[in-house]
């Protein structure tokens, strides 16, 4: 009865290509149902999306991808029907963007020592009114010919062990999830297959995750979106009755497995966390 839905999108308001009004109306014509918007730790975009998503009839659910420290492994946790105007989270929001802004300095800073001039001022241009992330300078690492693609952007300054890695200064695990859910929201794991982790470190995680008070996992991922992927994390989110989420992780057009609403459906047997949101 739901429609199409995709729990996971990006815009300008952090890394993401389109502008939330962007956003809204391309899952509109994808025939997107329920759309929520999840920027990198701000909620910057969510009342330009839900005066958009007012206009065309689709409903927005308030969200946030916040970047979480567990055991020196950065994670990312979305939080699913948030309250924005909620004085903890963006208590919360504040001080983990004034760790984005001082990391996104750090990267450029280093870029430019290693002779990529330009690399700041570039990133800067293309976050607009946004934090520089590393997905900025990955793109202006591609548009600058300096690399072929997104992939040896990472691989050759920007990933862990390179010249321009900046670790991120993020929050603990258990305080972003209790950001989220003070604002009313419930605590997803993003994108699980998303980290390198074994088994076990995955189990680790989830055991932590669920402590913390953390309410689902992201089961259909654009990132992951092969059926053994989906069947693997669907045994993870039954094992530790999680809810089922859903997401693209869209950020740009031209990524098809990543456009929205292209996730891969739920296995279903699964309890959807959609049906959990207010
Ligand atoms: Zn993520
Ligand atoms: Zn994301």
């Amino acid at each position: 009865m739901s429609g199409l839905y995709d729990l996971h999108c990006h815009s300008t308001a952090s890394d993401g290509h389109l502008t939330p009004t962007e956003v809204v109306a391309r899952a509109a014509g994808l025939g997107v149902a329920t759309l929520a918007l999840t920027d990198h730790d701000t909620v910057a975009g969510v009342a330009e999306a839900q005066r958009a998503a007012a206009a065309r009839g689709l409903r927005l659910i308030p969200g946030v991808e916040l970047s979480v420290l567990w055991q020196r492994r950065t994670l990312h946790v979305v939080g699913l029907g948030v309250d924005p105007q909620e004085p903890g989270l963006q208590a919360g929001l504040a001080q983990m963007q004034r760790a984005r802004q001082e990391r996104g300095e750090a990267i450029g800073e280093r870029l430019e020592r290693a002779g990529l001039h330009g690399a700041r001022a570039g990133a800067r241009a293309l976050a607009g009114s946004a934090d520089m992330t590393r997905a900025h300078y990955a793109r202006w690492l591609v548009e600058s010919g300096q690399v072929r693609g997104f992939e040896q952007a990472f691989q050759r300054y920007l990933r862990q062990g390179r010249v321009a890695y900046v670790p991120g200064d993020w929050v603990a695990m258990e305080q972003g999830i209790e950001w989220i859910r003070g604002a009313g929201g419930i605590a997803v794991l993003a994108h699980p297959l998303g980290y390198d982790l074994t088994g076990a470190w995955l189990r680790r995680v989830l055991d932590a995750f669920t402590a913390a008070g953390g309410g689902g996992m992201e089961v259909a991922c654009g990132t992951s979106p092969q059926p053994r992927q989906v069947q693997k994390l669907g045994g993870w989110c039954r094992r530790y009755e999680l809810l089922a989420s859903v997401g693209s992780d869209f950020h740009a057009p031209g990524y098809p497995s990543r456009e929205i609403g292209a996730a891969p459906a739920l296995p279903e047997d699964l309890p959807r966390l959609l049906d959990a949101l207010p």
